[in-house]
């Protein structure tokens, strides 16, 4: 019989961590944290499986689960002593939810189920506290009616604030027994009218009913949206735990908390969490009082702090990593609810992995292993220039490290309507306290400030996760929702102003604070030092200016992989030489009108044809509007050079079609117009406009570009490559070292290839033959056209290196333009069409069979061929594990990406050689 319904508690359990797939992370941990003889308090869960067959059989459960439910709740009442129902003695229970993978916040748990109008009084006697028995009561209708029955929570808000108004009552706290008696029948009202039907009464049907929830809750938008967002797939999906309730709120003596077994926003190994005494589950996080700091425990209770502190170390050792830790405080006895891999700041994870290495807990492999690469890019983002200055308005708690600046905006919707019409727009997001349905909206912002909550709120834990700035509890701000403002110390913030976070110091400044880029140092150093130690890969960056190629190197980065040549064209002096190159020949019909009648007239005589005539004329101002461009281009060279030396440099030749160089608008054509006639140049606006027009394509991505370009003006390619020769032969004169590699661009047949080859070749060996100097160099080409990949070996017995333009090879391979996917793409992947944006992460299936091919083929014929890759996707982690997998050489990526290519490079080829199995993750 198929297996449902898992058991733990006694000591012992039938799950275990490894398990998680089928128990959930906190199912899978409770059971683990059972057999390692901590006090859990007892229960089952019910599987993922069961899950996965409630929504393959329209919402219908397995037949043999509830004969498994059925015998585990009797031994659980066994256990206990008590029974589930029973007016005197009631077991309570609570029904928390878990996949796999830990979604904070996104599944709801309700607690003290169980109760009904005759066991509260069961619990009234049992505990001998009225106020307690009705407050755990009141509890249950409220979080029944919001989980179970989907009522807002508002509705029980709003009652709670109305009593408390009229029993003059501060805080919730402040209500007595009779008070919170009067609360659970206004509640059951709430649902009567609301949900149109009564409390059930009867603890089997609770049970069944929140079960159900728990199931339902799955496929809730925010949690859809959760799993979207942290791209969370292939679960089978939650379980559901039942679990024996223990009391936090029996008294002075009682109480709740949630702890890290490390500082989980920098990293630091002190014990850290929060705790409230006298409250029950949600209370720390929902940030109604303001809980106490962990070492606050060990003043109030040192036994209970010091087995908590022992729980600590046996949990992190045994899990070999940073816990986060739920705990409860029955009348002076402690219970342990829930542990998992603690969520940390990527700054966190690369401290805790350094440190965890040093204390010999783990490995150098196994700390690369340890950081995920999507989220290192965290530590690679700008920081606040401490030269700049700032004007403090507020400070509250360092929640989630970073710089951000942005608009301020007051809810979520407004922050994602803001990003959906302006894609650059830059909110921060102000509320008093988030809740998952802020969610989509914590995802488009900056960053995100509340004026309430701790460190272990719902915004600051997401905010870790996410990787955003993020500062709480400003207590002194006071937010007016309707308003669209909010004030603190006297100064009133409205909706659309500007603010700056800074998460680290956990302060607020108001207006823009300039900001400064990252530096690698440190841990992060030390951890990308083993990672280096670790690759097979290396890691080239793509740069086009020395500035930006020495960014790069203050990443290490080995080399640039894509140097494209167009962007140094458009400085004004440089523009208009460009665009006397494209206009060359233009003037040709003009200098001698007569022509034609003229051939006619001695058409015996030998002489040039008119076609021969207006050819020479083109040429040679062509090659004179390039000869004024060679300087330049040469300059440029020799700065990057300098910038890369001893590293292999690869510059593409022009790539885009010449009508990006003609201005379009008109005022830009008269000024063109007229700076060439003051050269005494015969060319007008109407012949600029003829220009434009002639060269005008239906489809430019796929027209009179790349090599094209230098196949059809020979004298273009020639200039470059002419420029980098010269540039190298000067920089090796120095002494510094230089590598170029020459790259065609676009290359689909191997003639193109051939033409190109020998025009470059010639060229470079005359600068040779003329500096006299060696220089080591490369002729090869990007393979970004399908037909490329699909003749490499043709293409290979010219070309001496191959990089992989993935972007345009993404772009014609799918047929999908990259500047227009933008009206199809959601749709697609929400429809599951396709995984990802194939732009940004590579389509391994196909694409990347594209580049397998290519690569296969190639080598065939040249063994040793050098190849590379230089599109968007040589930054992605997923991606350059791929190349790994293919054999690469290289990726080549955006500067700051480089650090991120070089963690994945390191993980991809670790993993080769070791599978490490990582326990009691989420
Ligand atoms: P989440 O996944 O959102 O953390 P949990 O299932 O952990 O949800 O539960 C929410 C809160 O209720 C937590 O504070 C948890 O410790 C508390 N809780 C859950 N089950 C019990 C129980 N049996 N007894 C006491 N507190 C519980
Ligand atoms: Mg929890
Ligand atoms: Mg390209």
């Amino acid at each position: 019989m198929a297996k449902y319904v898992y058991c733990f508690g006694g000591g012992k359990a039938e799950g275990k961590a490894e398990m998680k797939d089928l128990l959930g992370g906190k199912g899978a941990n409770l059971a683990e944290m059972c057999n390692l003889g901590l006090p859990v308090p007892p229960g089952f869960s019910i599987s993922t499986e069961v899950c996965q067959y409630f929504y393959e059989h329209g919402r219908q459960y397995p037949p043999e689960m509830q004969p498994q439910i059925d015998e585990s709740l009797a031994r659980l009442e066994q256990e206990m002593g008590k029974k589930f129902g029973d007016p005197d003695n009631p077991l309570l229970v609570s029904v928390r939810s878990g996949a796999a993978v830990s979604m904070p916040g996104m599944m709801d748990t309700v607690l003290n189920l169980g109760l009904n109008d005759k066991s509260v009084q069961g619990l009234v006697a049992m505990t001998g506290n009225e106020r307690f028995a009705w407050d755990a009561y009141r509890r249950l209708v409220n979080m029944f009616g919001n989980v179970v029955l989907g009522l807002g929570h508002e509705a029980f808000e709003h009652e709670m604030d109305k009593l408390k108004k009229k029993k003059k009552a501060k805080i919730d706290t402040d209500l007595d027994a009779a008070a919170l008696k009067e609360l659970v029948a206004i509640y059951k009202n709430v649902i009567k009218t609301k949900a149109k039907r009564e409390f059930p009464q009867e603890p089997r049907e609770q049970l069944t009913l929140a079960i159900d929830a728990v199931f339902g809750s799955w496929n809730n938008p925010r949690a859809i949206k959760y799993r979207e967002i942290n791209r969370i797939r292939g679960l089978l999906g939650t379980a559901v735990n039942v679990q024996t309730m223990v009391f936090g709120n029996l008294g002075e003596d009682s109480g709740t908390g949630v702890c890290f077994t490390r500082d989980p926003s920098t990293g630091e190994n002190v014990f850290y969490g929060e705790y409230l005494m006298n409250a029950q589950g949600e209370d720390v996080v929902a940030g109604i009082r303001t809980p106490q700091p962990i070492s606050a425990l060990n003043e109030q209770n040192p036994a209970i702090y010091e087995e908590l502190e022992s729980y600590r170390r046996k949990l992190e050792q045994h899990y070999r990593d940073m816990q986060d830790i739920e705990f409860t405080i029955e009348n002076g006895r402690l219970f342990i609810l829930q542990t998992r891999k603690g969520k940390r700041t990527a700054a966190a994870a690369v401290k805790n992995a350094v440190d965890m290495v040093s204390e010999k807990m783990i490995d150098e492999q196994e700390a690369v292993l340890r950081i995920d690469p999507y989220q290192m890019e965290q530590l690679l983002h700008d920081r606040f220039d401490p030269k700049a200055k700032k004007q403090k308005i507020a400070k509250g708690l360092p929640a989630s490290p970073g710089a951000a600046t942005g608009q301020v905006v007051f809810n979520a919707k407004d922050a994602e309507a803001m990003v959906e019409k302006e894609k650059s727009a830059k909110v921060i997001l102000v509320r008093i306290e988030t809740s998952p349905e802020d969610i989509g909206g914590m995802h488009v912002a900056q960053g995100i400030l509340t004026a309430r909550g701790g460190m272990t709120s719902h915004a600051a834990v997401v905010g870790r996760g996410m990787g955003k700035c993020c500062v709480v509890g400003v207590s002194a701000l006071s937010i007016d929702y309707k308003a669209r403002k909010f004030t603190v110390d006297g100064i009133t913030v409205k909706q659309g102003q500007w603010i700056s976070l800074d998460g680290t110091a956990g302060e607020v400044y108001l207006g823009q604070v300039p900001t400064i880029p990252p530096s690698v140092s440190g841990d992060l150093a030390t951890l990308l030092g083993w990672a280096d130690a670790n690759r097979k890969l290396r890691v080239r960056t793509n740069a086009d200016t020395p500035g930006d190629a020495k960014v790069a190197r203050g990443y290490n980065a080995e080399g640039i992989g894509l140097c494209r040549t167009e962007h140094m064209f458009f400085a004004p002096d440089r523009i208009y030489w460009m665009r006397r190159m494209i206009m060359a020949g233009v003037t040709a019909d003009k200098k001698q009108p007569e022509a034609k009648t003229k051939r006619k007239a001695d058409e015996s005589k030998q002489g040039p044809t008119e076609e021969e005539r207006r050819a020479a004329i083109t040429l040679q101002e062509r090659k004179a509007a390039l000869a004024k461009l060679l300087p330049y281009q040469r300059k440029d060279f020799i700065g990057i050079f300098k910038a890369m030396d001893g590293l292999a440099v690869t510059i593409r030749l022009l790539d885009p079609p010449l009508h990006e160089f003609l201005p379009q608008d008109d005022a830009t054509q008269k000024a063109m117009a007229a700076q060439m006639q003051k050269d005494g140049l015969d060319i007008s606006v109407k012949d600029i406009r003829a220009k434009v027009a002639s060269l005008h394509e239906l489809n430019p991505m796929l027209g009179l570009r790349g090599c094209r370009l230098g196949i059809t003006m020979p004298e273009v390619s020639e200039m470059q490559a002419q420029a980098i020769m010269e540039a190298a032969c000067e920089c090796q004169k120095k002494g510094i070292k230089v590598f170029p590699e020459i790259m065609v661009p676009l290359v689909g047949t191997v003639m193109e290839m051939k033409l190109q080859y020998d025009l470059i070749k010639e060229t470079a060996e005359k600068v040779i033959e003329k500096k006299g100097v060696k220089v080591e160099y490369k002729i090869g080409t990007m393979i970004e056209i399908p037909r490329a990949a699909l003749v490499a070996d043709e293409i290979a017995a010219i070309a001496e290196f191959f990089s992989f333009g993935t972007n345009d090879l993404t772009q014609m391979g799918f047929g999908y333009s990259r500047d227009d996917v933008g009206t199809f793409l959601p749709t697609y992947i929400s429809k599951g069409i396709l995984p990802d944006d194939p732009f940004q992460r590579l389509d391994q299936g196909g694409i990347g069979q594209l580049i397998k091919i290519g690569v296969e083929k190639g080598r065939k014929t040249r063994p040793d061929l050098k190849v590379g890759i230089c599109g968007e996707h040589g930054g992605d982690p997923d991606s350059v594990v791929f190349c790994h997998k293919v054999g690469m050489n290289y990726v080549s990526c955006s500067p700051f990406r480089v650090p991120v290519a070089r963690l994945a490079a390191a993980q991809a080829a670790i993993k080769e050689t070791r599978t490490l199995k990582v326990v009691g993750e989420a």
